[in-house]
């Protein structure tokens, strides 16, 4: 190994230990931690982000960078890739004065709790104050990554998806306008076909939380390298390859949720666990990006999750645990009450078919608030004008309406983008599958392992040394298209509705 690489090491191993440390007092703070916890939690926390912007800001870190760089001929794929990845967070870190970084840190770590009060008071103003300090904390920040003349949400979506900026995004979400909102009307028409009343019955907690235990399994999900908790909203944390940690949650009067949620999360943890051995615990040891990370947990949860095919060889299993509610639900019944599309107020507990206008609506929204042309105040209202017109309802507070996402308490804009794009990626995946494999009958057969095989040989094991482009093109011989998204949405709801 070169001189110049192994020095850099010590610093990629400072910095790995800071973000696990970091990570795991997340995973923390959202499953065990008591309530006080979180003040002191959040100092701890900003001390290691300072620590972690220090190891790969300081002037070695960029000295060894250059001369990686000059002679970066003789490294190999993965060492490359990892000092591509380096330059992308120094690029990041640097421009930003340390004290307005921890600052910051702080700032987040503390309103995520504020958010959670105010969204259960259903009081915006509570969380205005702090909205707008994490808002113009973002413009700032984006002022000083950005080139002459980048548009700040430009410089904001690049951190969580490279290629796609507001050009890319709005052809993509005009496409949704056009096709898909006039789509839902004619599928609501039909709407009273379905009756799904078998899902608000009583369930019990601990079956359920079997159940969640046994469908992850199924998928394939390791327990030897991976646990199971629960939050209020499931997500996944990652450690490692060999360390994943996801969530689910149980609702007594909704069997839908636990499971659909745990399928999710598993998709996200086999990505993880589907990391190559030799470049876990690097900078590119992890899903290459948001979007790709969405597309497996969206394609195990919708794709495989809602079809027949999938439900067919252990719908019985399902009986069998909760008799009572599902003996006489027969499996086309379940089928298409899962798959039942109904506009609502909530983008978590959205369908597949409308869950894009949730993303939409945000889309529009960060879009306005970056280039300036609302006022934070004003949000709510914005907020009830696109339901009513997107999705032709309007939440009754503030606490189901505009409030009901963590995200931007984390100061995460940008981000909604990724989810609508991994469906779509998720879309594309499936038509390519379709085509190579006997797709449905190893899901009739209760035989994944190839359909989890071929995900980990071809997007999985790469981490972040391939992009999500450079992946779609070696898998597929075609970049992202959102042709096929449109197109399995209708082919699918025209199925289940008859239309
Ligand atoms: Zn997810």
């Amino acid at each position: 190994m070169s001189k110049n690489f192994e020095a850099l090491d010590k610093y990629f191993e400072k910095g790995m230990a800071l973000q696990t440390a970091i990570t795991l007092l997340e995973w923390d703070n959202e499953t065990l931690a008591p309530k006080l916890a979180d003040e002191n939690t959040a100092n701890v926390m900003a001390t290691l982000s300072d620590e972690y912007f220090q190891t790969y800001t300081c002037d070695e870190v960029k000295q060894l960078l250059d001369k990686c760089f000059e002679e970066k001929e003789m490294y190999s794929f993965e060492q490359q890739k990892i000092l591509v990845e380096l330059d992308k967070i120094y690029k990041n870190l640097e421009p930003i004065p340390r004290e307005e970084y921890k600052e910051y840190a702080k700032l987040t770590a503390a309103a995520s709790k504020i958010w959670a009060k105010a969204k259960g008071e259903s009081d915006f103003d509570e969380f205005l104050p702090v909205l707008d300090e994490i808002i113009s904390y973002q413009k700032k920040f984006a002022s000083y990554r950005g080139k002459e003349g980048e548009a700040s949400y430009d410089i904001l979506l690049k951190e969580f998806e490279e290629s796609f900026n507001m050009e890319k995004l709005d052809s993509f979400f005009q496409q949704i306008k056009e096709e898909i909102v006039p789509f839902i009307k004619k599928v609501v028409e039909k709407n009273d076909k379905i009756d799904k009343s078998y899902n608000q019955q009583k369930y019990d907690i601990e079956k359920q939380k079997e159940f969640a235990f046994w469908i992850a399994e199924y998928l394939g999900f390791d327990f030897d390298k991976g646990v199971i908790a629960e939050s209020a909203h499931p997500f996944t944390t990652n450690l490692h390859n060999c360390d994943i940690r996801i969530t689910d949650h149980y609702h007594e009067d909704n069997l839908e949720s636990g499971i659909f949620s745990i399928i999710h999360e598993t998709g996200h943890a086999l990505y993880e666990m589907g990391i190559a051995d030799n470049i876990t615990q690097t900078l590119i040891g992890a899903g290459t990006s948001m979007a790709m990370h969405e597309s497996q947990s969206r394609f195990l949860e919708n794709v495989v999750g809602r079809s027949k095919a999938f439900w067919k060889p252990i719908y019985g299993k399902l009986q069998e645990v909760f008799k009572e509610q599902l003996n006489n639900v027969s499996l086309q019944e379940f089928i298409e009450g899962i798959n039942k599309a109904k506009p609502g107020i909530f983008r978590t507990e959205a369908d597949e078919l409308t869950y894009p206008l949730h993303i939409l609506i945000r889309y529009e929204i960060e879009k306005m608030l970056f280039a300036d042309e609302i006022e934070t105040k004003d949000l709510p209202e914005i907020w009830r004008e696109k339901y009513k017109s997107y999705l032709g309802i309007v939440p009754e507070n503030d606490g189901e309406g505009v409030l009901q996402d963590v995200h931007w308490s984390n100061g995460d804009f940008g981000y909604f983008p990724s989810y609508a794009l991994g469906s779509a990626i998720a879309a594309q995946i499936y038509y390519h599958m379709k085509e190579i494999m006997p797709f449905e009958t190893y899901l009739e057969e209760g035989n994944l392992s190839p359909i989890i095989e071929y995900l980990r040989e071809h997007v999985h094991q790469y981490g972040k040394s391939k992009s999500v482009e450079e992946i779609l093109q070696d898998m597929m011989n075609e970049g992202f298209n959102s042709e096929y998204y449109i197109r399995y949405l209708k082919e699918k709801y025209q199925e289940v509705y008859q239309i």
